[in-house]
């Protein structure tokens, strides 16, 4: 077999391009990497990987969210996890079949481990191995019940001691947390946290959510009157429970609000709501954590194993400080505190920052017979809604759903991409963005709009992944700027008068109302407050790569720092982002948290370092 499989490599490798379909070609790949695991030799399974070459890991070899780069990486991750991963199996998906275009094939794979399921993807150059994906689906002996595994729900025939299934559920939550401690506690019942604790529930990891809003969804209730999704339906679903067919492409906030109040209950999370962390520390001896509540006035104390901040990404509100500020007579509001447009009619307004936050405020007060004006201090990048959904077309659309790209592969899709190269995919379609919506940037430009496409012009996404900041998608309010309906100053704030923003240059912007739309702090300022200022120093900067781009100091980590993953403090895990984000990494997060849960060993490979603090 061995023998058979390396001459197919080698013929791979030598006959010319063309005689082999990418079905052979990925099948000679796959038997022969098999071999070489099975073999432990890891030079011969390096040998299979192109000289530029991505092996993205989450947590199936690893129990790590991390990415191998370059042949060495391969070869120090097969040398450290062979023996204890004991990967079998690797084969081609069940009813995919492989594709090649442009000199690269392309596979969905599957595979087992020691412990689990796994899932992945390969894309192939000239026979070898460019971009690999490698991901655990499930821990064997412990899969979701669902499907044909799904509960019963009725228990049939006769029993004086039946208690009905709300009964059950009432009993176990009135417990959990008070007689019997939960194993995980996720601070923080955003969509985030909403996501982690169904996927935990369906995991049966005692789990309690708690926010200090008063109902789920308060988050999204409480921002700003016009807000909407900007991402379009097919990127948002939760996981389990996909949107409606009549849901709307871009959801207003009170919709998703509900929605989420709506998922608590049908996924029977265990929700506190009106709970708030007050403050947690580790007791090494106890080898759990002492968190501190108030729920409803009541004061409580808890002792999870395993404490989860779903905080939020934009949560914690960076307030700036200029000098005047406590002279100004009028309002002052950092923009997630804004309550909407209605109570401004006739005032002048004047907005700090020119990212999403700031254009939406900016149309609805306009909207409303404000008088706007929008103070931009450093440039920033715009799409349109309309050319953004154009680059999601192949993934998340009606039509991808249409041509059988479910949420799930297109997740995976997403994630098969190693986020070094990723930048290289995004960029012409920017630079065709550019083209296509010319007339709209010039018209920008005249109106004195500062723009920018990401440091190396790889536009949106990639500035999330990088700062999670620094962009607008337009859907409405850029032509309120270009046309001038809402001012435009460009400069930085020198101080606020009594009535008035003035700026460096000493332009005053008399006002009645001033909005910080500047943005939020990195997450680990939410350790800071509820942990200590040392233990949020050890977790280090959560969000961003490592590019060296703006906001994003180097060096290269090839990963969103902290998210989702190990972090260098112990049984603190971080949770959030995006909708898609949440969906999709809140399964690796609630299999490491199920695998220690069952006492499964979970040796993390590549820890990151920290680098910053914040
Ligand atoms: C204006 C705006 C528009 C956005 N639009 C989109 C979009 O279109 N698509 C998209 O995918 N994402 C969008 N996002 C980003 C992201 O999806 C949201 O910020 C989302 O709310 C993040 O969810 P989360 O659960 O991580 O955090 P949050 O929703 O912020 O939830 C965090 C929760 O933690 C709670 N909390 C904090 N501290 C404590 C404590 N000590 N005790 C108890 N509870 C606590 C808070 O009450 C809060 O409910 C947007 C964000 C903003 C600000």
């Amino acid at each position: 077999m061995a023998a058979e499989t390396e001459d197919g490599m080698t013929q791979t490798l030598q006959r010319p391009s063309g005689t082999q379909t990418p079905a052979e070609r990925v099948q000679t790949w796959l038997e022969a990497f098999q071999t070489a695991l099975t073999a432990r030799d890891v030079d011969a399974a390096v040998e299979l990987f192109a000289a530029t070459c991505f092996w993205r890991d989450l947590v199936s070899f690893t129990w790590n969210i991390t990415t191998a780069e370059g042949q060495d990486a391969v070869r120090a991750r097969l040398a450290e996890v062979l023996d204890r991963v004991d990967p079998t199996g690797f084969r081609v998906a069940d009813g995919e079949a492989p594709t090649g275009a442009d000199g690269v094939d392309e596979a969905w794979i599957e595979f087992e481990t020691s412990v689990g399921r796994g899932r992945g993807h390969l894309r192939l150059t000239d026979g070898r191995a460019w971009t690999l994906l490698t991901t655990l689906h499930e821990l064997t002996g412990h899969e979701e019940r669902s499907g044909a595994h799904r509960p019963r729900g009725a228990e049939h025939g006769a029993n004086k001691e039946r208690r009905t299934w709300l009964e059950e559920r009432d009993a176990e939550f009135a417990e959990l947390g008070r007689t019997r401690q939960p194993y995980v506690l996720v601070i923080g019942g955003g969509q985030g946290g909403i996501a982690l604790g169904a996927r935990l529930r369906q995991l049966d990891v005692p789990t309690i959510v708690v926010d200090r809003y008063e109902r789920p969804g308060d988050q999204w209730r409480s921002r700003y009157k016009s807000l909407c999704l900007h991402d379009p339906v097919w990127y948002d679903h939760l996981p389990y429970l996909p949107f409606p067919a009549n849901w709307p492409v871009f959801a207003p906030k009170d919709k998703i609000a509900d929605w989420l109040e709506m998922y608590v209950r049908v996924m029977e999370i265990d929700y506190w709501s009106s709970t708030t962390v007050d403050a947690a520390s580790y007791d090494e001896a106890a080898g759990t954590w002492t968190v501190r509540l108030t729920r409803d006035g009541e004061q409580l104390t808890m002792h999870p194993t395993e404490l989860v901040f779903a905080t939020g990404m934009s949560g914690k509100a960076r307030m700036p400080h200029f000098p005047g500020t406590d002279r100004f007579r009028g309002e002052q509001q950092h923009s997630s505190a804004h309550p909407g447009p209605e109570a401004y009619r006739g005032k002048r307004v004047v907005v700090v920052g020119s990212n999403n936050s700031a254009h939406d405020i900016c149309a609805a007060l306009w909207e409303n017979g404000a008088d706007v004006t929008m103070v931009q201090r450093s440039s920033t990048h715009i799409v349109t809604s309309h050319s953004l959904l154009g680059t999601m077309e192949g993934l998340y659309s009606e039509s991808a759903a249409a041509a059988g790209v479910t949420t799930t592969k297109a997740d995976l899709t997403f994630a098969s991409l190693p986020y070094r190269i990723m930048g290289e995919f995004q960029k012409p379609l920017y630079d065709q963005i550019r083209i296509d919506d010319a007339d709209f940037y010039a018209r920008l430009e005249a109106a004195g709009f500062q723009l920018d496409f990401g440091d190396d012009d790889s536009g949106l996404f990639l500035k999330y992944l990088r700062r999670g900041s620094g962009y607008y998608i337009d859907v409405g309010a850029s032509e309120l700027i270009a046309d001038g309906s809402v001012h435009l100053v460009a400069g930085q704030v020198r101080e606020l008068t009594e009535d008035a923003v003035v700026l460096e240059d000493g332009t005053e912007l008399p006002a009645d109302l001033v909005v910080y739309a500047t943005g939020y702090d990195s997450m680990n300022g939410w350790v800071a407050d509820l942990v200590d200022q040392e233990t949020a120093d050890r977790l280090g900067k959560v969000w961003g790569l490592g590019s060296d781009t703006t906001k994003d100091p180097g060096p290269w980590e090839g990963e969103q720092r902290n998210m989702w993953k190990p972090t260098a403090v112990p049984h603190l895990w971080m949770h959030g982002g995006n909708l898609h984000q949440s969906r999709h990494y809140s399964l690796y997060l609630a299999l490491q948290l199920k695998a220690r849960y069952e006492g499964i060993p979970t040796p993390v490979s590549e820890p990151a370092a920290v680098h910053h603090t914040s």
